[in-house]
């Protein structure tokens, strides 16, 4: 199925006009999710402060900075779909109660702009993933960036950095704290990336080559030097046809990869066609663009996680 962008901006405005009608009527603007009911500020939660993210990842990184002051909600839950999310209703409702908005931008969350406006949301946007200095942006689909950076651990501490910054500007009393925790963080983030680099040595060169169900893992492969032999579609909510699957088994082949990758938030069937197909092993449980259960519930849980599995199955 290939998402259909102009009936998913029909969405996001019908959303927008509910919220809009729902605050004129003077009513609670977050059907069936409640609101919180509190006398807080607009941007606070209690005496906290509310971020809101598009996916659990940078709820996760959010929350490392931000500490016991700040709130982070994802809008997309563990296990959806970042890509081809469609918001509801209770989204727009709490966008317009942030104080910070957090995305990663290049394509992975533009649903959020739309509903951000249509929201009447006055937070702070800040978008991770954007015009980051010394970065060597990889080409994704149709020629644009790849956006998946943070799966770069390196990437991952910029991403910290972008953040600390743009909670200091939305609460300058907390800055100091922000600052502290970003460089406490950085230090376990670099510890981490050391981790990531020797664990993956531990792989033969020639066995260092990676197949996932989609194109998350450029920047992964690209810092810890490992090949990709290719993904199974060309971009979530798009299925490849039988010549793209046949094309994809023939490089696996050739390349003698030893296994290939799903993530959770796909269906597994068609990786476990092309696994069936090319006679190598699947893995259903690589995770990239969203969080899961512990111990996938941090960034560090989920690169640790990830880092097992790809050596796990490629060693
Ligand atoms: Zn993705």
């Amino acid at each position: 199925m290939k998402p259909d962008r102009r009936r998913r901006g029909a969405r996001v405005a019908l959303i927008g006009a509910i919220v809009l009608a729902l605050a004129a009527a003077g009513c609670s603007a977050a059907p069936g999710g409640g609101s919180t009911g509190s006398t807080a500020a607009p941007g606070t939660q209690g005496n906290r402060v509310l971020v809101v993210t598009t996916n659990t990842v940078f709820a996760d990184l959010v929350a490392q900075v931000g500490g016991e002051r700040v709130e982070s909600v994802s809008l997309v839950p563990n296990g959806g779909d970042v890509h081809t999310y469609d918001p509801r209703p209770s989204d727009a409702a709490r966008l317009s109660k942030a104080r910070l908005i957090v995305m990663n931008g290049l394509g992975l969350d533009d649903w959020l702009t739309n509903l951000v406006s249509t929201a009447g949301a006055a937070a702070l946007v800040v978008r991770l993933g954007e015009g980051l200095p010394d970065v060597r942006y990889l080409s994704g689909e149709n020629g644009a960036a790849n956006p998946h950076l943070w799966l770069n651990v390196a990437n991952a501490e910029r991403y910290v950095a972008r953040l600390a910054d743009a909670l200091a500007r939305v609460d300058a009393a907390g800055a100091p704290g922000y600052r502290t925790r970003a460089a406490a963080y950085t230090r376990r983030l670099q510890d981490l990336d050391a981790w990531v680099r020797a664990q993956i040595e531990t792989i033969p060169v020639d066995q260092r080559r990676l197949v996932s169900f989609h194109d998350a893992f450029p920047y992964f492969a690209d810092a810890y030097g490992l090949q990709i032999v290719g993904s199974v579609v060309a971009a979530p909510g798009q299925d490849p046809g039988a010549a793209d699957v046949a094309h994809l088994v023939d490089a696996i082949r050739a390349a003698h990869v030893r296994a290939v990758f799903a993530e959770p938030q796909f269906n597994p069937a068609v990786v476990q066609a092309v696994a069936r197909e090319a006679g190598v092993r699947v893995v259903t449980d690589l995770y990239d663009d969203t969080l899961g259960p512990p111990p996938v519930d941090t960034y560090e849980g989920m690169i640790r996680w990830d880092v097992e599995r790809v050596v796990g199955a490629l060693r």
